[in-house]
């Protein structure tokens, strides 16, 4: 829907459009296959403002617009969901040092990240905090002149392939009352801890992590803003996080859209092209109505953050709708496609892996009801 987007905005998804497809869609699918990622092409995407564009020109960032950085994301769902994945990641990461990190941390973490040279995760999730994110359990005990930490975190992405990662722990005193959780950053090349991928079935090009620290030293150097303001931080980088989860669910409602009117075109019985029944043209324009609603939500959701509002509620409502939505677009654009649609050379069979990964990372469908809800009646549903 071109009359949505200014000209600088239609510029740059064109732009953005005909590099993934021509430098990244032809590598797909030999890289899920191997489950392997092409780390040294995003450096080039970098000058698109991937990861860039969510940081101030004061920070070394592109600073561009959330409608901008909407546009980045739903191309990148488009194309790649372990490539949007990846690209999400790196930006929460990029907005968190930005707000927090100190000269030197900008200097050793945000500056090699922004250059595409060095690649962080994000550590909130835990065995026993998934939806509760605030009652993790991880904790940092100030020894020396750095914090030893104990405890786990479970599906960080990408974790095995990065440099290093924002762990979200909870200090405790020297009586062990609780400080507060609170960011380190946790470089593998000084603190020890074990990294293990978990099979998993979307997004076959990332890593999905367990992370277990016994006993792992960090430097205090290495405290990110203030002890016990870790929680706000996480949360204020998976606010746009839903946005962009929001935008790569467009992304790939387009791709199960496009790929279900090349093949339908094709695809002949009865001798006629089977885009000529009416109930497979029901379910195409199905998919094309989800993709635009999803699409009007997702940029009025970018609207309001460009225009100063909180966007809370209308993240969330991005979220929910856009992560539901995809699970109908890939489940109609699979059946359009018969039995091919099973086939992993088929591109479909991928869409609808990945589709399934919407409703859940960032705050799960149910928890952005419960935000709207609170957001419209007033009340916590949750505790
Ligand atoms: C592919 C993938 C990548 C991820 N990447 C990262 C990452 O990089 N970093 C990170 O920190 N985390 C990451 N996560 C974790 C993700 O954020 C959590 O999976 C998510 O928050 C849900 O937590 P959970 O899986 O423990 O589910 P749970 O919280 O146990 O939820 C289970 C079910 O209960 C429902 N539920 C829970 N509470 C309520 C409630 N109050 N009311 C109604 N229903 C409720 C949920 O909606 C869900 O349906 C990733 C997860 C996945 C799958």
């Amino acid at each position: 829907m071109s009359t949505l987007l200014d000209e600088d905005e239609r510029a740059l998804r064109d732009s953005v459009r005909s590099f993934l497809d021509k430098k990244i869609a032809p590598l797909v699918a030999d890289h899920e296959r191997a489950k392997t990622f092409p780390w040294d092409l995003l450096p080039e995407l970098y000058e698109f403002g991937y990861v860039r564009g969510g940081v101030p020109e004061s920070a070394g960032g592109d600073q561009m617009s959330m409608m901008m950085q909407a546009i980045l994301m739903e191309e990148a769902g488009r194309c790649w969901g372990s490539l949007r994945t990846t690209v999400n990641v790196q930006g929460m990461v990029a907005r968190v040092l930005a707000a927090t990190a100190d000269e030197g941390q900008r200097e050793r973490f945000l500056a090699p990240l922004l250059a595409g040279k060095r690649f962080g995760w994000f550590g909130l999730t835990e065995p026993g905090a998934g939806s509760d994110a605030g009652s993790l359990r991880t904790t940092a005990r100030r020894r020396g002149d750095g914090y030893v930490v104990n405890g786990s975190k479970l599906y960080i992405t990408n974790a095995l392939g990065c440099d290093f990662g924002i762990l979200f722990v909870r200090v405790l005193g020297d009586d062990g009352e609780d400080l507060g959780v609170t960011g380190l950053l946790v470089d593998s090349a000084e603190s020890t801890f074990g990294v293990h991928d978990i099979p998993h079935m979307p997004l076959r090009s990332t890593t999905s992590c367990e992370l277990t620290f016994d006993d792992t030293f960090v430097p205090a150097a290495n405290v990110l803003g203030e002890v016990g303001g870790g929680l706000r931080l996480g949360m204020s980088a998976i606010n746009s996080g839903r946005l962009n989860m929001a935008m790569g669910a467009v992304g790939l409602s387009q791709a199960c859209l496009e790929a279900s009117i090349t093949f339908c075109q094709q695809r002949q019985q009865f001798d006629r092209p089977i885009a000529a029944f009416q109930l497979v043209q029901q379910m195409v324009v199905e998919i094309a109505t989800l993709t635009e609603t999803s699409r009007l939500l997702g940029y009025q959701a970018a609207r309001a953050l460009d225009a100063g509002e909180p966007g809370r509620y209308e993240c969330s409502m991005a979220k929910y709708y856009c992560g539901e939505s995809v699970q109908k677009a890939a489940t109609l654009a699979l059946q359009l496609h018969g039995g091919a649609g099973l086939m992993e050379e088929s591109p479909v069979e991928r869409y609808f892996r990945d589709a399934r990964e919407a409703t859940i990372p960032e705050g799960t469908s149910q928890i952005q009801i419960l935000h709207m809800g609170k957001h419209l009646l007033g009340h916590s549903a949750m505790r």
